[in-house]
């Protein structure tokens, strides 16, 4: 049961619901500026910030979600401006069972620097680590320099699921997160429930 391993806290049965509930630690990973934190936001809290300066050190955020019929929730980590010195720890990713790897489709280097978060991951969590793939600021589309056409291909090599997505219009935000701790749950059952 290697999944198991990877599972970060298996909660306690709820005395009123009787039913089991899990926590799924999920990592942000990606260069600077590709928008993790306002990714979270916008799925967490439905906020954008056009200018935000993260603040260095690690920030959570937990969303409740429902998996046929049963409450599971997602702790959703960013490395709040790690990254920008090199300096993400294994601690960040110890324990992950999800992980979405942001790039931005206008800054060509935010993709070429892809294999190696991937790498990164995949020597600090478990290789089980259900993974996406994100393309980032896909309203920008006259600055484009990523076609979707890349990252699904690359997605498809190294076996991740791919999305591109807008934390400013909003577009296929939920659907990045969903998709991961859908995946995470499905493999849980499978193994387990
Ligand atoms: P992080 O360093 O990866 O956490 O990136 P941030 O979330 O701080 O975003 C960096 C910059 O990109 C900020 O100025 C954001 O407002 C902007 N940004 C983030 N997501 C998007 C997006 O989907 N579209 C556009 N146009 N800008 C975005």
């Amino acid at each position: 049961f290697t999944i198991i391993n990877t599972i970060w806290l298996k909660m306690a049965f709820s005395s009123e619901e009787q039913t089991e509930n899990y926590l799924f630690k999920i990592v942000l990973v990606g260069d600077s500026a590709v928008g993790k934190s306002n990714l979270l936001a916008r799925f967490a809290r439905d906020e954008f910030y056009p200018n935000s300066k993260s603040t260095i050190g690690v920030e959570f955020q937990t969303q409740k979600m429902e998996i046929n019929g049963k409450e599971v929730k997602a702790q959703i980590w960013d490395t709040a401006g790690q990254e920008r010195f090199r300096a993400v720890t294994s601690a960040y990713y110890r324990g992950a069972v999800g992980a979405l790897l942001v790039y931005d489709i206008t800054r060509r280097q935010t993709f070429e620097s892809i294999g190696r978060w991937l790498n990164e991951l995949y020597t600090h969590s478990d290789m089980n680590v259900v993974t996406m793939l994100v393309g980032n600021k896909s309203d920008l589309k006259d600055s484009r320099r990523c076609r979707p056409s890349e990252g699904k291909a690359f997605a498809k090599s190294k076996g991740l699921f791919f999305i591109e997505t807008s934390a400013l219009d909003s577009s296929n935000v939920s659907a990045a997160f969903q998709t991961v701790v859908r995946e995470i749950y499905s493999i849980l059952s499978r193994k387990v429930l």
